[in-house]
């Protein structure tokens, strides 16, 4: 094509996106839209407490790049946990349109959609990087918009916390025996394997965590990494931080739109949710890698915390049961399975790479 030809066919494709959005197609004339246009008003609920280091302000960011890149034209109002429907009603209330985002974690919804899990983390799972690589490149996505989709939500990933830790622990585990009859604060997918593995799982919200453990009605908790757990004073009502967090290695937040929003906006700002969500997604884990290390480091060396990893036997055991339970999840309908097939396949593969890539 000959640059003037480009020019005019650039010209021409202007026109076209601008008319699907401006007064003036009828006519053909170009206006100023992005000056003239009202603004566009939406809400976002979370499941994170206001506030909350890391997700809650994650959630937060999120808005802004919205507000940023649509030069003001659409603004996000984002809202805690409790503040406008509780953490675990952000899925219904983005799906029935009163609330056009949200901010949380599939998993927190694998009651209605056992699938869902796959999308943020399983135990033994995919790491941060390769959830991007499953997501972003290798059909994950458009399998969890698939699953979505009857509820009227575009789901995108929103951030990653990396890798967890397996939690804070008032006993020391030296083998199997002592899982038998461990009272530990640990939700979703990773309590059903302590449960398996004969612990006893509890479910407790993150603000009552540090009582429960400093008044020993719990022997453990997993909440998130050093970055979080600095900020909740674990260290002061546990003796030993473990690791690895086989429980969450990698979780993918997720930011959920619903689908009727999105699609009465014109298609640049659809692209622009698009992109801020994705943007978000990076930052976080950024932020998570950077928190991470410099939290880990106060809490060795300001506050004497006694880090330990999980002894071998005990970390095979958990992997032996989270496989069965994993599989377990993709079993319900062929949607479901079609997404345990391809989350395997991508974790073959990728733990191929991973050994040798990782042998550094
Ligand atoms: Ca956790």
């Amino acid at each position: 094509m000959k640059r003037r030809d480009f020019v005019a066919a650039a010209g021409a494709a202007t026109l076209l996106g601008a008319c699907g959005q401006t007064k003036d197609c009828a006519t053909g004339e170009a206006d100023a839209s992005a000056q003239t246009q009202e603004t566009i008003n939406w809400t976002m609920a979370t499941t994170w407490p206001p506030g909350f280091q890391g997700l809650g302000t994650g959630a937060e960011y999120l808005a802004e790049q919205i507000n940023k890149l649509s030069n003001g034209r659409i603004k996000v109002k984002v809202y805690g946990a409790g503040e406008l429907v509780p953490a675990l009603q952000v899925f219904d209330a983005v799906s029935s349109g009163s609330v056009e985002m949200g901010h949380g974690a599939s998993y927190y919804w694998k009651g209605k959609l056992p699938a869902a899990s796959f999308f943020s983390s399983v135990p033994f799972g995919l790491n941060a990087q390769e959830m991007n690589g499953w997501l972003l490149k290798g059909g994950g996505l458009e399998l969890w918009q698939e699953l979505y989709a009857p509820y009227n939500l575009i789901p995108m990933p929103g951030g990653n916390t990396d890798i967890q830790m397996a939690g804070w622990f008032n006993k020391e585990i030296n083998s199997m025996e002592d899982i038998k009859g461990l009272k530990m604060r640990i939700p979703g997918l990773g309590g059903e394997v302590l449960k398996r593995a004969g612990g006893t799982p509890e479910l407790i919200a993150g603000g009552e965590i540090f009582s429960a453990l400093e008044m020993g009605r719990i022997d453990a908790a997993e909440f998130v990494g050093p970055y979080n757990d600095l900020a909740f004073g674990f260290y002061k009502a546990a003796k030993y931080y473990y690791y690895p967090g086989w429980q969450e290695p990698g979780a993918t937040l997720e930011a959920i739109i619903n689908k009727d929003a999105m699609e009465q906006l014109p298609d640049d700002l659809q692209e622009i949710v698009r992109t801020a969500c994705l943007v978000a997604n990076t930052d976080m884990l950024a932020e998570f890698s950077q928190k991470n290390s410099e939290a880990l480091k106060i809490l060795v060396e300001e506050h004497s915390v006694e880090l330990k990893k999980l002894p071998d036997d005990v970390l095979n055991r958990f992997k032996q049961i989270s496989e069965e339970l994993v599989a377990e999840q993709g079993e319900h309908d062929e949607l479901s399975k079609r997404i345990y097939q391809s989350y395997l396949s991508f974790k073959g593969l990728s733990l191929e790479w991973r050994k040798i890539s990782r042998s550094l």
